[in-house]
């Protein structure tokens, strides 16, 4: 199964994508995270995407295009895979038809803005491996230390509240159309994000079977 989950940053799309992922054994296709990494080596990839990052603007189409289809040539995405923050732009989902790719599901996780605010605040993210959290949600086991591999845990610079704006503004102009895009191949399905994750979860599996 092919699916992509959609939702403003902070909506619990890489939750969810984990949940999915457990659920139907297909790995999740992050681009954050893909560029993140990109980022953290000091690679070309990571060179070009750095400020747009920071700034809480897109990377250029051309760049995650790249990346993902790369991503889904791999053995590993033979049974499918979950696109967890791909595409973010009408120019995106385009670009993922004319590679062939025929997507059965987009989830579209629904969040208000001041949820959204309030939840990026908590979040946090491992220097070290990247891992996340969040304060309310996930908190580690020993306060700002990974569980994982021990680092210290970090406020990512784009989840600070000068740039959420910024990232939210983006999400509604650039991303919010490709909604539309999708809910026209009969593919779209909506999900309210509930107080708690599980429940969330629960609504997301039965909108991928319905
Ligand atoms: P995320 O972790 O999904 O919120 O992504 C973090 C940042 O990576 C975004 O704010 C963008 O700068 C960049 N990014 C991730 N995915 C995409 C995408 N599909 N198109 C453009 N930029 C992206």
């Amino acid at each position: 199964m092919k699916i992509i989950l959609l939702g403003a940053p902070g909506a619990g799309k890489g939750t969810q994508a984990e949940v999915i992922s457990g659920h139907l054994g297909i790995p999740t296709i992050s681009t954050g995270n893909c560029l993140r990494e990109a980022v953290r080596t000091g690679s070309p990839l990571g060179i070009k995407a750095k400020e747009d990052m920071d700034r809480g603007r897109l990377v250029p189409d051309e760049v995650v295009i790249g990346v993902v289809k790369d991503r889904i040539a791999m053995d590993d995405c033979k049974k499918g895979y979950i696109l967890d923050g791909f595409p973010r732009t009408v120019a995106q989902a385009q670009a993922l038809d004319a590679m062939g790719v025929e997507i059965d599901r987009v989830i579209d996780l629904e969040v208000a803005d001041e949820t959204i605010k309030r939840r990026l605040s908590g979040r946090r993210v491992c220097e070290g491996c990247g891992a996340s959290y969040h304060l309310d949600y996930k908190a580690p086991k020993r306060e700002g230390i990974c569980d994982l591999c021990g680092k210290a845990l970090v406020i990512r610079k784009d989840d600070e509240p000068a740039t959420v704006q910024d990232r939210l503004n983006v999400y509604h102009q650039q991303t919010e159309p490709v909604k539309a895009y999708y809910s026209a191949k009969g593919v779209l399905r909506q999900v309210e994000g509930q107080e708690k994750v599980e429940d969330t979860s629960a609504l997301v599996l039965k909108a991928l079977e319905a």
